[in-house]
């Protein structure tokens, strides 16, 4: 029963105890124990309060033993992260860059874009939920009518949205992405309410060219599960129902798209937008996934490129992607200005504001990075958002229980998301309070002081353990580390954003 992922991880056990841990829920509470938790397989079966002085009285044998112990004393256990939206790249990029970094920053499930395509996407989630890969547990994220034989003009039509959505189903999906559908209400409305009868969710990047029609108040009230991104909210408090394009606008440029989606946060009405909009957001029940992280290049663009890991862990395929091109998507940083960045400093503020306010007001945010993508390095990235959520105000705890309870609830997942009997084994082994300091969940930890006050770096996440197996994350990091250095085959004799900063002739 139990699989050996050579020196990478193990599990899962018959019984399986982490010892002397204190807790993080998961559901906002704080965090207490210390607890010895037990794990059997991969279901956390039993919790019980560790006290020291009770234990010695009983003695050492009445305590919880299983096939493997894990000594946590000092360490905090939380639920692992659920990132609703991300992405795998293609080749050069290696598939097990982008799941061990995942891993050993926290994410133990994810919704990732099929980018290697459908099969592909179907096969590698089932070759994780039966534990034969190291990767986190994954809910692809599917077009909608892919893997149907349904096609073109059936497609748009919303009478058919029951029949499209039922074979999707059937299929084993689970989540559908609405992106291009926003010409039509009537479609998106069709699609959310068949969806929800089948089980599934419907995910929304409301794209610039159609929120004429469906802005973010129109999609949350048509049932849409969770809308992606910050698309779609300045515009729903607008004067006009179309954005204030400038005369030149093309949305197939990227450079345009990117410009005028900060932009418009900058005229939007700022009232209405904290308010009317946050109120009917949380009234037409639908879920905020913010995805900061991979926009926050756009407000410092020399910054997001020159992070302290990006040498050492930073593929060269991602890298060479990110590289300022008119050619790719997400490569637009080839005439961006200070007063674009303002934009998008501006937007980030205001945004934030609008994700404070909706939270206050009982609506749900989750968790999504859309790494892979904009200079966002998975996994340093799931950490990164954590901050940026934090940076909008809302409490650390609250901050963390977006990426646990919060998305699992999203997720229609309600095994996943707390530490507690009943739950599954997916936890995190942190050194140091990640409620305390959310840099805690990177890989290289934090510097911190030790109880004699002396200063140490901490150890980041030690153990992430998906499905009940124990994975070991210096050694994941090991391998990322290995993957990016042969990646550096791949590097251009050009590299526009590098080369002014290189010390010696290129
Ligand atoms: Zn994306």
């Amino acid at each position: 029963m139990t699989r050996q992922f050579g020196d990478l991880g193990a599990g899962p056990y018959k019984s399986l105890v982490i010892r002397n841990a204190m807790v993080i829920p998961g559901h906002g509470g704080p965090p207490a124990g210390p607890y010895d938790i037990m794990i059997e397989g991969n279901m956390i079966t039993q919790m019980v309060p560790f006290d020291p002085v009770a234990a010695e009285r009983r003695g050492a044998g009445s305590r919880m033993t299983g096939d493997r112990i894990i000594e946590a004393e000092g360490k905090y256990v939380m639920p692992g992260m659920i990132d609703l939206h991300t992405h795998i790249r293609t080749l050069p990029e290696e598939i097990e860059y982008v799941y061990y970094l995942k891993l050993a920053m926290g994410v133990t499930t994810m919704v990732n874009a099929a980018d290697r395509g459908y099969a592909n996407g179907m096969e590698e989630a089932k070759k994780s939920a039966a534990n034969e890969i190291i990767a986190p547990r994954m809910f692809p994220l599917v077009s909608y009518g892919a893997g149907t034989s349904f096609k073109g003009r059936q497609l748009d039509d919303p009478a058919m949205a029951s029949q499209v959505v039922k074979a999707m189903a059937a299929n084993g999906n689970r989540v559908i992405s609405m992106d291009p559908l926003g010409w039509s209400l009537d479609l998106v409305a069709a699609i959310a309410k068949a969806a929800k009868e089948n089980g599934m969710i419907t995910s929304f990047h409301l794209q610039p060219s159609n929120t004429a029609v469906t802005q973010a108040v129109k999609a949350a009230c048509a049932g849409v599960t969770m809308i992606e991104h910050h698309y779609g909210y300045a515009e729903s408090a607008l004067d006009n129902k179309t954005q204030d394009f400038p005369r030149t606008y093309n949305y197939g440029n990227e450079n345009d798209r990117f410009r005028e989606a900060g932009k418009v946060w900058t005229y939007t009405n700022k009232e209405r937008l904290l308010n009317e909009v946050a109120d009917t957001l949380v009234k037409c029940g639908v879920t905020m996934l913010p995805t900061r992280v991979v926009y926050e290049a756009n407000r410092d663009v020399i910054r997001a490129t020159s992070l302290p890991w990006t040498d050492k862990y930073t593929h060269q395929a991602l890298w060479n992607w990110n590289l300022p091109n008119p050619a790719y998507h997400g490569s637009f940083h080839y005439d961006w200005t200070s007063d674009d960045e303002y934009y998008w400093t501006t937007a980030f503020r205001l945004w934030g504001d609008l994700i404070y306010e909706f939270n206050k007001r009982g609506g749900r945010v989750a968790f999504g990075t859309d790494d892979n993508y904009i200079w966002a390095t998975p996994g340093f990235s799931s950490v990164r958002e954590l901050q940026l959520q934090r940076e909008t105000g809302m409490h650390g705890l609250e901050v963390i229980k977006t990426a646990t309870l919060n998305s699992a609830q999203t997720l229609g997942e309600p095994q996943l998301g707390l530490v507690r009997p009943g739950y599954k084994a997916d936890l995190l082994i942190v050194d140091g309070n990640p409620a305390a300091n959310l840099k805690y969940l990177y890989s290289f930890g934090d510097l911190a002081l030790d109880k004699d006050g002396k200063m140490i770096r901490t150890k980041g996440i030690v153990h992430t353990i998906k499905d009940g197996v124990v994975l070991n994350n210096a050694r994941l990091m090991e391998e990322v580390e290995k993957m990016v250095q042969a990646s550096r085959k791949l590097a251009p004799a050009v590299d526009v954003m590098r080369d002014p900063f290189r010390v010696g002739k290129p």
